[in-house]
């Protein structure tokens, strides 16, 4: 099988590359080509052992560094954001869209029109270009594959029934590093703090947002264009064992969950092989020690992202688009200093609350260049827009 990496230096792909090592003994799975940012060291070692076609870097200037370590081993190396888009169109049996943000959005669209399977753990793919992600899949008859933990369980608790009988999707959260902090607490929230996700173990973006609850925000919208739902039927609960990674409830109140420790392995493993599935060297869950599973209800007052998000999924247009561009600028303004912890859903809501932002409630963005539009305009205007503590 032929793969693809697109983010392959980063928390998703390196799990990846794991999941490859342990399953080639038995398998052919041939990495053609990967790509990454800045993080060049880990880009070499990993084309070097896995003996790819090409390599590609995001940023020009390590181009110099790239052609000197990587050239006497025949490797094709490139860079630029163009170079990225010209690698989702070699043909490859499996891709893994696993850049962060926005940026992955251009390889993943692209990639649908030539792989044959595409999993995608990049959700901004589809919070901002749901719609078009999904017709250009159909289109050219691409298998799309959730690799988010809790999108990949609703698919696997998919497997067999028909969408039509589904009453509710609750996804399931962690609650992050402050579930049990009040309000006061969080509004003085440090970075270090935000990054300490109790459970999992991921990238330092994702990680921020999963504190805020951003990150469940946007699974809800991706949920919606995974599996064709409407808001009414998705639902979140927090579970701090991180162990039910989502459950599905039918019209007949059966209610299929899946399980899984958590490590972002098992869901990758899952769309490589499917629809196999293929032995792996990961543990089991021991339910006598794990003991006990626990839920709460969300408190919305500490997480307001899950309540714009809210108002998302109620409509079909650019919103997704708006909502993702001004979250990437509230967190880099947090990571920064700029603004507090709370302040990120503060200026993500003044965003939404602008009036030229309805008018995108309905409008259904046809093309990339109009989301790419959505995206760059909704960035300078959250750039721009000033919160009265500073
Ligand atoms: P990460 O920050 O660890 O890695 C990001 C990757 O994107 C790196 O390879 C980096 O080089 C690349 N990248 C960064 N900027 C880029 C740019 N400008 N152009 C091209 N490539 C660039 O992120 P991650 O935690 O692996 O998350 C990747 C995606 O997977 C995100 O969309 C995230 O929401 C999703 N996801 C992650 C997890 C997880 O456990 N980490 C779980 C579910 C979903
Ligand atoms: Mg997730």
């Amino acid at each position: 099988m032929d793969i693809i990496i697109f983010g392959a230096t980063g928390s998703i792909g390196q799990n990846a590359l794991e999941v490859i090592r342990s399953q080639s003994k038995n398998h052919s799975l041939q990495v053609r080509a990967i790509t990454g940012n800045d993080n060049i060291d880990q880009l070499c070692k990993d084309a070097i052992e896995f003996k790819v076609e090409r390599v590609v870097t995001a940023s020009h200037k390590h181009m110099p560094e790239l052609k000197d370590r990587l050239s006497s081993h025949g490797i094709e190396v490139c860079a630029g954001t163009d170079a990225i888009l010209e690698t989702a169109q070699m043909k490859s049996d499996w891709i893994l869209s696993a850049i962060i943000g926005f940026h992955g959005v251009p390889p993943t669209l692209e990639a649908i029109k030539y792989c044959r399977t595409v999993a995608i753990a990049n959700k901004e793919s589809l919070v901002c270009a749901g719609k078009i992600a999904n017709d250009t899949a159909k289109m050219y008859g691409t298998t799309l594959l959730p690799v988010d933990s809790e999108h990949n369980a609703i698919f696997q608790c998919l497997q067999g029934e028909d969408v039509s009988t589904v009453r509710k999707v609750t996804l399931t959260a962690s609650g992050g590093p402050f579930l049990n902090c009040s309000l006061r607490e969080m509004e003085n929230a440090t970075l270090d703090q935000a990054l300490a996700h109790p459970t999992w173990s991921m990238g330092k973006r994702i990680s921020i947002d999963s504190a805020t609850m951003f990150n469940k925000a946007l699974e809800l919208i991706e949920a919606k264009y995974f599996f064709n739902l409407n808001g009414n039927q998705l639902d979140v609960i927090i579970h701090p064992e991180s162990i039910i990674h989502s459950m599905v409830s039918f019209h007949d109140n059966s209610t299929l969950a899946q399980l899984g420790p958590h490590d972002m392995k098992y869901a990758i493993a899952y769309t490589m092989n499917y629809p196999d599935r293929k032995s792996m060297p990961l543990s089991e869950i021991d339910f006598a020690t794990q003991a006990k599973l626990t839920f709460q209800a969300v408190d919305h007052s500490k997480f307001p992202a899950l309540r714009l998000a809210r108002w998302i999924l109620k409509t079909d247009g650019g919103l997704g688009a708006v909502f993702n561009a001004a979250k990437e600028v509230a967190l880099d303004r947090f990571i920064s200093g700029e603004i507090g912890f709370l302040d990120m859903t503060r200026l993500v809501e003044k965003v939404l609350m602008m009036p030229d932002i309805t008018k995108l409630e309905y409008k259904i963005p046809e093309s990339l260049d109009e989301v790419k539009n959505i995206n760059s305009w909704t960035r300078q205007i959250t750039n721009e827009i000033k919160l009265n503590s500073n």
